[in-house]
């Protein structure tokens, strides 16, 4: 889970690292309030998940309350790279003397982690990464060893930060260091860490991305998930314990297993093609235990999905056989039926592996009109997508 700016900023705050407090606002009135709460000049900032907000338009300075209200007018609704802004963070506005960029990431190539520094931070540090990359010091972190005052020190000398903030920015790089093992992250960025011109050192940005593995350890995690920025179907699925993606596309797919699913989709896909650029509408895996329950759930989640025009449910029996499955597909059809919510689009239906016969037989003995049985992945992805074109 990607946080917002004001998100990982509170949570910089927790663990020491220097940063403005601000006020979320939502509407340009609330931006003009929060403006005269904070006095002076203020930057009204775009709270949406992606960067480049900078460039975008989404951070302007804002000389009063009056101003504040006018650049929030503009701001919120604005579309920055697909994501809209509803929300605007107002904070007190920085002098700036010098822009550094500062972040600890998972590195999954190398299997450890990794501090990224460099003191040409600002909006471009992907063009600096990319045409000097000698001004982006890269430092391997040992997760045992972890990040103590004597490697932040030799990660702010490897950087060649100036020697009047080297103490400062160490202190910092430890308090990050500390946000990204305490909160399970993977990664922790500021992007300006900026030096004032009286010499402070604040972070002006903040990025958090949090291990989703992790949030059993963190309770309090749940909170900062914004259920506007994720899909409605989504946040049901996951109160339900299922594993769906939405996609755009007029397929739904339930599988077990991510790895069937995953290739399912990739046969859909190209199956697809054919019928006009029919594609999948989500992923769904459903995982070893397919009861009629789980079954169920899942049709339902996937059904609710109004863009959805087929259904193809392609299962490989393992531990979970065939038969089992299919007595799930008809339980919860049963069951949809008895509340109401009889399907009625078409179900694609392909099983192989452990009781395929005795899984097909149960489903023809159901004798479902909406049921259709194909023997292989590649025509079942076919006939699928057929059915979907006809029905969209
Ligand atoms: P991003 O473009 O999405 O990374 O958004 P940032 O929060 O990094 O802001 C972009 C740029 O706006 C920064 O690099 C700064 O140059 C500028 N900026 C942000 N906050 C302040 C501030 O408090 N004062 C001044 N003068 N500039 C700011
Ligand atoms: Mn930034």
């Amino acid at each position: 889970m990607d946080l917002y700016e004001y998100q990982a900023k509170e949570m910089f705050a927790a663990y020491g690292v220097p940063t403005q407090s601000g006020i979320v606002a939502v509407d340009p009135a609330a931006a003009r309030c929060a403006a005269e709460d904070i006095g002076g000049t203020v930057v009204v900032k775009a709270q949406v998940k992606t960067s480049g907000r900078g460039k975008a338009g989404g951070v302007k300075l804002a000389a009063d309350p009056v101003e504040a209200q006018a650049h929030a007018e503009a701001i919120l609704g604005l579309d920055i790279k697909g994501h809209i802004v509803r929300k605007v963070l107002i904070t007190g506005a920085s002098d700036i003397a010098e822009e550094y960029y500062v972040s600890f990431l998972l590195d999954r190539a190398n299997r450890n982690f990794l501090a990224m520094a460099s003191v040409e931070g600002g909006m471009d540090i992907e063009e600096v990464a990319e045409t000097k990359p000698e001004a982006l010091a890269k430092v391997a972190i040992d997760p045992i060893d972890g990040v103590d005052r004597a490697k932040a020190d030799e990660i702010v000398a490897i950087a060649k930060f100036p020697t009047d903030v080297a103490d400062q920015v160490a202190e910092v790089l430890v308090s990050l260091w500390a946000t990204f093992v305490g909160e399970d992250a993977s990664l922790v960025e500021v992007n300006p860490l900026v030096k004032t011109p009286v010499g402070d050192i604040v972070a002006l940005d903040g990025k958090v991305t949090l291990d989703d593995n992790a949030e059993f350890r963190h309770p309090l995690h749940a909170e900062l998930t914004d259920i506007h920025a994720t899909d409605e179907l989504e946040v049901v699925a996951t109160a339900k314990g299922l594993n769906y993606v939405k996609l755009q596309g007029e397929v739904g797919i339930i599988g077990n297993g991510a790895g069937l699913v995953m290739s399912t989709l990739d046969v859909v896909a190209y199956a697809g093609e054919e019928f006009g650029g029919i594609r999948p509408a989500n992923f769904l895996d459903i995982g070893g235990g397919a009861s009629a329950q789980v079954m169920a759930d899942g049709l339902e989640i996937v059904l609710g999905d109004p863009e959805v025009k087929a259904v193809f449910v392609n299962v490989f029996g393992g531990i979970t056989s065939c038969d089992a499955v299919a007595n799930g597909i008809v339980g919860a059809l049963r069951m949809l039926a008895e509340r109401d919510e009889e399907p009625t689009k078409p179900l694609v239906v392909r099983l192989d592996g452990n009781n395929a016969a005795e899984g097909r037989q149960i489903l023809d003995d159901a004798a479902h009109d909406l049921i259709e049985i194909v023997d292989t992945m590649d025509d079942a992805a076919r006939r699928v997508a057929q059915l979907a074109a006809q029905g969209a």
